[in-house]
C-alpha cells in the first residue's frame, strides 16, 4: 500500500513511523514544503520542546482544548500522554515533568525530539521529499499527489492563519472553519503597565467583558500590555470572538485569586485595623509588589502620604474595585510571541473522529493542527499531534 503524508511536522513524522511499525507492507513517503523536517518542533517550548503534559490540572478536556475536546477525548483514549511518554522513553529520550505539569526532554533540548523522529523515519524506511509542495487530486484508484499515485494520503500540514495555505486541497472542496490565530498576548491602553514591566502576579482571574470567557493563572506585565498563562489561555478561549472584534475588547481583572468584593472589603478592613499608623505605601496585600501597589494607589487617587487608619469609604471602594474588577482595554494583539497556534482549519464535520478518515474521501486522513483542533499552552498542542497521528496509523485499513 502506497501512502503519502503531506507535511513533515510533528504529526506527519510521528504518523509515518507508526504506520511503518503497525503495517509492514506500507510504503510511506512524506512531502514537505520546507527545507527541513520538524522545523517547528525545533523551536517549541523556547527550544526545549514541551512535548506533553501530565494532565493532572485538567478536570475537563475543554479547558485544555477549546476546539476539538470531543475528538481529543477519543484520541487520548487510544494514545494518551502516558503512551507518549512511554513511546519517547522507549526510544531513549529521558523526560522530566515540571512542577507546572509540563513535560520536557531531560536534555532541555528540542533537537533531541527532532533527531529521534528523523532517525526513526530513516530507520523505518520512510522517504522524506523536502522542498515539495504538491497538489492532491482524487482519481479512480486512489489519489494523485504531484504526479504520483497513492492509495492513502494523510494531510498533516499544520496550522496557519492564512486560509490560502489549504488551497492545495481545493479540488476536494472540503469544509474549512476560517483559521484565526490563538495564543497571543494583549496590547493594553495606557502606560501604567510599562512602569511594571516584568512584574508577575500569580493567582489572577481575568474575564472578557460581554462574553463568558474567563481564565485563571499568572499575569506578566509587559511594556506593551499583558502576557502570561492567564492571558494566553484567555486568548485561546476567546480566539474567534477577538478576531471578529479586531482584537479590541475590555477585560476585568481580579488580582486577588478570585476573592470577591465582600472578602476584599473585609481583608482591607483587617489591614486598616492592623496598620492604622502606617503609611498606605508601607503595608499592602502580600501577593502584590510595592511598585504595583503604588500604581494602584495612584489609579485610585489615594496620596502616598495617606495613613491606613485615615482611609475613607470612597478610598476603600476604589481600592476594592481595582483589586477585584480592574477594567482595562485591549487595543490589539501582540505579534511578538513565543508560541502561537491556529484555531480553525479543516472542519471536524469532514472526518470520522474514530479513525481521522475523511467521510467523503475514503483513504484520505487528517491529523494535527490542520484540523479545527487546538489547545492552550502546556504541551497539549503537541500531544494532540501525537495522539491524532497515532489514531491514523492504528486505523489504517
Ligand atoms: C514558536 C512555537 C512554539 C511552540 N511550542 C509548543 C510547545 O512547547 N508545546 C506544544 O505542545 N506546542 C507548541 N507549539 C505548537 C506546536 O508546535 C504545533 O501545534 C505542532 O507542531 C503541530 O504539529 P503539526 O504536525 O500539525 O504541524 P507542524 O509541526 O507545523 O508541521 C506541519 C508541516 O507541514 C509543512 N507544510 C505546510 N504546508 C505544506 C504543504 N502544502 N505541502 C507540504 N508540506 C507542508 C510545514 O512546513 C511543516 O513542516 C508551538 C508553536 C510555535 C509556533
Amino acid at each position: 500500500m502506497r501512502t503519502a503524508i503531506i507535511g513533515a511536522g510533528a504529526a506527519g513524522c510521528f504518523c509515518a513511523i507508526n504506520i511503518k511499525r503497525l503495517h509492514r507492507d506500507c510504503d510511506v513517503e512524506i512531502f514537505e514544503s520546507g527545507t527541513h523536517p520538524l522545523a517547528k518542533v525545533a523551536v517549541t517550548g523556547g527550544g526545549r520542546c514541551n512535548l506533553t503534559n501530565s494532565f493532572r490540572n485538567i478536570t475537563n478536556l475543554s479547558e485544555a482544548y477549546p476546539r476539538g475536546d470531543k475528538l481529543m477525548r477519543r484520541a487520548l483514549s487510544v494514545f494518551s500522554h502516558e503512551n507518549t511518554m512511554d513511546w519517547f522513553e522507549r526510544e531513549g529520550v529521558a523526560l522530566v515533568t515540571q512542577d507546572d505539569e509540563c513535560v520536557f526532554p531531560q536534555s532541555q533540548d528540542a533537537m533531541e525530539i527532532v533527531n529521534t523522529l528523523t532517525r526513526l523515519c530513516r530507520r523505518e524506511g520512510v522517504t522524506i521529499h523536502l522542498r515539495s509542495r504538491v497538489n492532491i487530486e482524487q482519481v479512480d484508484d486512489g489519489f494523485m499527489v504531484g504526479n504520483k499515485l497513492f492509495d492513502r494520503v494523510v494531510v498533516t500540514v499544520g496550522g496557519c492563519p492564512k486560509a490560502s495555505r489549504l488551497d492545495f486541497l481545493s479540488s476536494l472542496d472540503l469544509a474549512i472553519v476560517p483559521p484565526v490565530p490563538s495564543l497571543f498576548t494583549f496590547n493594553i491602553s495606557g502606560n501604567w503597565h510599562q512602569r511594571l514591566m516584568g512584574t508577575v502576579v500569580e493567582d489572577v482571574t481575568v474575564s472578557l467583558a460581554g462574553t463568558k470567557h474567563k481564565s485563571h493563572g499568572a499575569i506578566l506585565l509587559t511594556h506593551w500590555g499583558m502576557s502570561g498563562p492567564a492571558i494566553l489561555k484567555l486568548s485561546s478561549y476567546a480566539a474567534r470572538h477577538l478576531a471578529e472584534n479586531d482584537y479590541k475588547g475590555t477585560i476585568a481583572i481580579n488580582w486577588c485569586g478570585g476573592r470577591n468584593e465582600e472578602m476584599m472589603r473585609q481583608s482591607l478592613g483587617n489591614m486598616m485595623a492592623a496598620n492604622a499608623q502606617k503609611l498606605i505605601t508601607n503595608a499592602y496585600p502580600s501577593h502584590l509588589t510595592q511598585s504595583h501597589w503604588l500604581v494602584m494607589l495612584e489609579r485610585a487617587g489615594i496620596p502616598v502620604t495617606q495613613r491606613w487608619g485615615a482611609l475613607n469609604k470612597k478610598h476603600i471602594n476604589r481600592l476594592v474595585t481595582i483589586l477585584t474588577a480592574d477594567v482595562h482595554h485591549i487595543t490589539g494583539r501582540c505579534h511578538f510571541k513565543e508560541e502561537f497556534v491556529t484555531a480553525g482549519g479543516i472542519s471536524l464535520s469532514e472526518i470520522n473522529i474514530k479513525t481521522m478518515e475523511s467521510k467523503r474521501y475514503p483513504g484520505l486522513y487528517f491529523a494535527g493542527e490542520v484540523l479545527d483542533v487546538d489547545a492552550i499552552t502546556g504541551g497539549f498542542n503537541l500531544q494532540a499531534a501525537w495522539s491524532m497521528a497515532y489514531v491514523v496509523a492504528r486505523n489504517f485499513k
